[in-house]
């Protein structure tokens, strides 16, 4: 990707790929979307793929391979143990990373089981920029509490912060002196903060935490799923590294940590995922698990076929022109959006564009759900599905109250490679209209709730007829079939 200027005076966003295989869309008639959101009972998890225009709940398992990992599939090795194909990965990782010792696993999550299994007591904290949901789970079934320490403007719809993602020094300073640090298990730096915006955080701040840490004698654990952005944002943003390659940045970043682990899901376009580490002793205390919960050492739950796309596509990811593509749509949907009056998550970030919900629905109660409301409302008049980061995402308290979120998000995920500029004109256009439309769209309750993860199978139903009023003004601004 390269952002170029046009004579007409624009600046866009052209990729430097082509496409050579495709995937057939549908754009179904309004009435079928409404059909659709009815019977997922107005949770975008419950739409079946038929039904959808533009896929972009998440950036997990959906992004696009390069012709580069596809044909390498077909040179996988086939073995239990000692498979050529484990080897080629490895060496991928030392490259891209540059750290010696790789665990394999089957997912992001994987690796998080084992870290915590291995690494918190009961009764443990583990600082961090912002938690992730497997990642907070996780190490809460090991006794640890999850103490977030983010900056003050991590919160901020609107900021001009470039670093969002950044521990603050100080709260990270009086942890360890609240707890002590025999009580705080490591310290974890998430980078492209996934649920607070995609927003990264800089080298500087991490030698700042690593300065700490060596303080204390503490570990410093990378979680590097979104890796590639973060690296792609400190080159744009920080002035020291503007003229550093993408491999030097994740150098100096993987350095910076005792333990990597990522999900490929996210970081290569594939499955999988790993651990890596230099320190023998901290790999001998994992090793023993993974044979346990994933697989031999040589394929940790992955099939061959998606190492060999793994290893392609880490060494993919030091090329800018390829991780830039996610975040230079993302920061052209979401600088339109802004330029359009549309309440966005600012500066721009990693794997999606957020719009706010409390304040695009702002007449609509954080009770009734307003993220949720919103993205079953997106999903209505243009088949885009987003995913709810709000309320709907949260738990209830004792008394069966809501716990009521920091933010209500429409995330609207951009997978890599996946969907062209004309696509994202659709999406900004709709946003739009929904927008100037905003006070036809009304709330959500719960009609099913599980008592946990209720986002994923929970069903709602809208609070008054507020989609059938949405239906017929959609119908009079643009006819029957759209
Ligand atoms: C997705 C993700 C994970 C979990 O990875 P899976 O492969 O989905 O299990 C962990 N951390 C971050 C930051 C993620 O984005």
């Amino acid at each position: 990707m390269k952002t170029i200027k046009f004579f007409s005076g624009q600046e866009l966003p052209v990729e430097l790929h082509k496409v050579r295989i495709v995937q057939k869309l549908f754009l179904k008639p309004i009435e079928e979307r409404f059909e659709a959101i009815e019977e997922g009972g107005y949770n975008t998890f419950l739409l079946n793929t038929k039904d959808i225009f533009l896929d972009m709940l998440t950036d997990s398992g959906t992004n696009a391979m390069s012709d580069n990992q596809v044909s390498s599939m077909l040179q996988a090795d086939d073995a239990y143990a000692g498979s050529q194909s484990f080897y080629r990965m490895e060496s991928a990782l030392q490259e891209v990373f540059n750290k010696k010792l790789l665990l394999p696993v089957h997912q992001g999550r994987a690796a998080e089981n084992i870290i915590s299994q291995v690494f918190i007591k009961e009764g443990d904290v583990i600082p961090m920029n912002y938690h992730f949901t497997t990642t907070k789970e996780h190490m809460e079934i090991n006794g640890g509490k999850v103490l977030e320490i983010y900056t003050d403007e991590a919160l901020k719809i609107k900021s001009d912060f470039l670093f969002k993602g950044n521990i603050d020094i100080q709260k990270l300073r009086d942890v360890i002196a609240e707890y002590g640090k025999d009580r705080v298990a490591f310290i974890r730096m998430e980078a492209s903060t996934n649920l607070i915006g995609g927003q990264p955080f800089s080298i500087q701040n991490m030698r700042e935490v690593r300065e700490i840490a060596d303080e204390h004698g503490l570990m410093v654990v990378l979680d590097a799923s979104l890796i590639g952005e973060n690296a792609y944002f400190i080159k744009q943003r920080e002035e020291e590294f503007k003229d550093a390659s993408i491999k030097e940045i994740l150098h100096t970043m993987t350095g910076l940590s005792e333990l990597v682990y990522f999900s490929s899901r996210k970081v290569s376009s594939t499955r999988g995922g790993g651990i890596c580490t230099d320190d023998n002793d901290l790999f001998l205390k994992m090793r023993d698990l993974v044979p346990l919960y994933e697989g031999f050492l040589t394929y940790g739950g992955m099939s061959v076929r998606e190492i060999e796309a793994m290893a392609v596509g880490l060494y993919e990811t030091t090329d800018e022109t390829v991780i830039n593509q996610s975040p230079s749509f993302i920061k052209f949907a979401v600088e339109k959006l802004d330029s359009l009056g549309i309440p966005v998550v600012m500066p721009a970030g990693a794997l999606g564009c957020h719009v706010d919900a409390k304040d695009f629905l702002s007449h609509v109660p954080q009770e009734e759900y307003p993220a949720g409301a919103l993205a079953a409302a997106l999903f209505i008049v243009s088949g885009c599905r987003g995913m709810e980061r709000g309320t709907i995402s949260s738990v209830r308290d004792e008394h069966g109250n809501d716990i009521l979120a920091d933010v209500e998000l429409l995330r609207l995920a951009f997978p890599r490679r996946v969907f062209t500029l004309s696509q994202t004109e659709y999406l900004i256009d709709r946003v739009n209209w929904l927008y100037q439309n905003r006070e036809l769209v009304g709330g959500l309750k719960f009609v099913d709730e599980p008592p946990v993860l209720r986002f994923f199978m929970g069903r709602l139903a809208p609070t008054s007829d507020w989609p059938q009023k949405l239906i017929a003004k959609f119908k009079e601004d643009f006819g029957e079939s759209l």
